[in-house]
């Protein structure tokens, strides 16, 4: 079985992605890793850092925490993403 993987694809990661959630939550996020699963929908989803939130409340420890923690979302609850511009220096 393939489950929908959103358009995620291996070349996403170490990219920065600006990722809709589908409880309205949009983050610009690094993705880490992306894992795929063939039997398993909960096995597919995305390892990403958080660099910015329209709900910072929410993340507040993780915003704070240095070095960053990765955080996890199973692929069914990501809506839809974009690649972010590489960040100018
Ligand atoms: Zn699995």
């Amino acid at each position: 079985m393939h489950f929908d993987m959103k358009g995620f694809s291996a070349e996403h990661q170490g990219k920065r992605l600006r990722i809709e959630f589908t409880d309205g939550e949009i983050c610009d996020t690094e993705l880490l890793m992306l894992s795929t699963c063939d039997q398993h929908a909960d096995c597919c989803g995305i390892t990403f850092e958080l660099l910015k939130t329209n709900r910072p409340e929410k993340h507040a420890t993780t915003l704070q925490s240095t070095p960053p923690i990765a955080m996890w979302s199973e692929i069914k609850f990501v809506k839809s993403f974009e690649v972010l511009e590489a960040e100018t220096a």
